[in-house]
């Protein structure tokens, strides 16, 4: 017999609903961006602590995460994501210091409201989620194998369940060409920025055939020092999104045709050098977000949702949803402003937000009772998990380490060159 209704572990959250306030007010006045985020640590892993939960510090080699247990024998074993970095210049304009807080929250309120639950809560730490790809580590390291399902909720202009986001592959382009004097001697040199800009022009081209749930741009990161140097060097950076990682990787494939091809016609020589660390598409279980769905009926919270694929980014989360059933459903915290603009960060800050972050907290913490309460919805949620697994979007994870083994970067003096970036800036959403 269950102790503990619904009822009650809503009772939970609006309980902490001050301290949750004044979490959120710390964490947004206090900025800390990727890899960085020791307040937010310390904070989220005392707010847990005190309420009875288990902290490791530091999870997947990474010093900023966290994994929170409370474990209470056999049963479902579900994982909440918290995220609580910024972004530069313009701080917790993505709303992370309402994430991190709603996500441990709920986890406290699920333990406190349904005191004889069976089996296993846990909140994860996620750090660097605008910049590094926290996730993405996090995921290789192992750390969301353990769970059954993971779940968190992002703030938004609109409240909406499910939601796709694109995979997202960054490469860097280096045209090497030959300086020499552009008046005196402008026929002894090679211009790497020709090779760049044909190439930057070519990719453009073919980027207007790409699917249409395709996205691939560009910027210059070097076009030479001065007007009167044949610029030697020049470079590009890309990020190529997609709904299909392997769909993503066939474009890079193409950019890379073409940046050797117009280096090949100059005499230039061109590299390439991938991240790593990936974001795989997201594609959020259905089972899952229908028990989500449920709960904001249960707490009058209107869900407008929209086209699934409409007005979509990237997030690391994708990679999580790759290893376990995942939901990431957006709670509106304002009317228009959209997330990465400054007005976004003072919604995160305003009544507004902390409204939307209750509501998401108290959703979570729901989700989860419901999922205690009949764990036999584990079954539909794993299925359709698995059934997306066959699916060829998801039979290959991208690893950049094999992307390009079987094709030799050639440039067009002959030199094979191929690096890897590790740990550049990844955007999010
Ligand atoms: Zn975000």
């Amino acid at each position: 017999m269950l102790r503990g209704t619904k009822k009650d572990v809503v009772a939970q959250i609006q309980k902490l609903s001050g301290e949750m306030k004044s979490l959120a007010t710390f964490i947004g006045k206090n900025p800390e961006l990727a890899f960085q985020e020791l307040k937010a640590q310390a904070k989220l892993t005392h707010f847990l602590k005190k309420h009875g939960f288990k902290i490791k510090r530091g999870v997947g080699g990474i010093q900023t995460s966290f994994l929170a247990t409370m474990s209470r024998g056999q049963g479902p074993k579900i994982g909440f994501l918290a995220e609580y970095d910024a972004l530069p210049g313009i701080g917790h304009a993505c709303g992370h210091n309402l994430i991190g807080v709603a996500s441990c929250a709920a986890a406290i309120a699920l333990a406190k409201g349904m005191m004889n639950f069976s089996g296993t809560i846990s909140v994860v730490g996620c750090p660097a989620e605008e910049g590094g790809g926290g996730k993405v580590i996090l995921a290789k390291k192992g750390i969301f194998h353990k769970f059954d399902c993971a779940m968190m909720a992002h703030p938004d202009c609109k409240t909406e369940v499910i939601k796709k986001m694109l995979a997202l592959i960054e490469i860097d382009i280096e045209f090497f060409g030959r300086a020499s004097h552009a008046a005196a001697e402008p026929e002894k040199g090679v211009s790497a920025l020709n090779a760049a800009v044909n190439s930057y022009q070519e990719i453009l081209k073919m980027s207007k055939m790409l699917s249409l749930d395709s996205r691939v741009h560009g910027i210059f990161t070097d076009g030479g020092s001065k007007p009167n140097i044949i610029p030697p060097h020049a470079a590009l950076k890309y990020y190529v999104r997609a709904l299909d990682m392997d769909y993503a990787r066939a474009t890079i494939g193409k950019i890379k045709k073409i940046a050797l091809k117009e280096a090949k016609k100059i005499g230039a020589k061109v590299k390439f050098a991938l991240n790593p660390l990936a974001y795989e598409p997201f594609h959020p279980n259905a089972a899952l977000a229908n028990i989500f769905k449920r709960q904001l009926k249960f707490l009058n919270v209107k869900n407008e949702q929209g086209s699934e694929t409409e007005r979509i980014g990237s997030s690391d989360v994708g990679n999580v949803g790759q290893v376990v059933p995942t939901i990431h459903p957006s709670i509106k915290i304002c009317d228009h402003a959209f997330c990465h603009t400054l007005d976004f960060a003072k919604a995160a800050l305003a009544p507004g937000g902390f409204k939307g972050m209750i509501q998401a907290a108290s959703a979570l913490a729901l989700t989860g009772y419901d999922i205690f309460s009949n764990p036999a919805q584990l079954k539909k949620m794993k299925m359709e998990f698995r059934q997306r697994k066959n699916n060829r979007m998801f039979k290959k994870p991208f690893s950049g380490g094999r992307m390009f083994k079987k094709t030799q970067m050639l440039g067009a003096r002959g030199g094979a060159t191929e690096a890897y970036l590790s740990g550049t800036s990844k955007e999010s959403r």
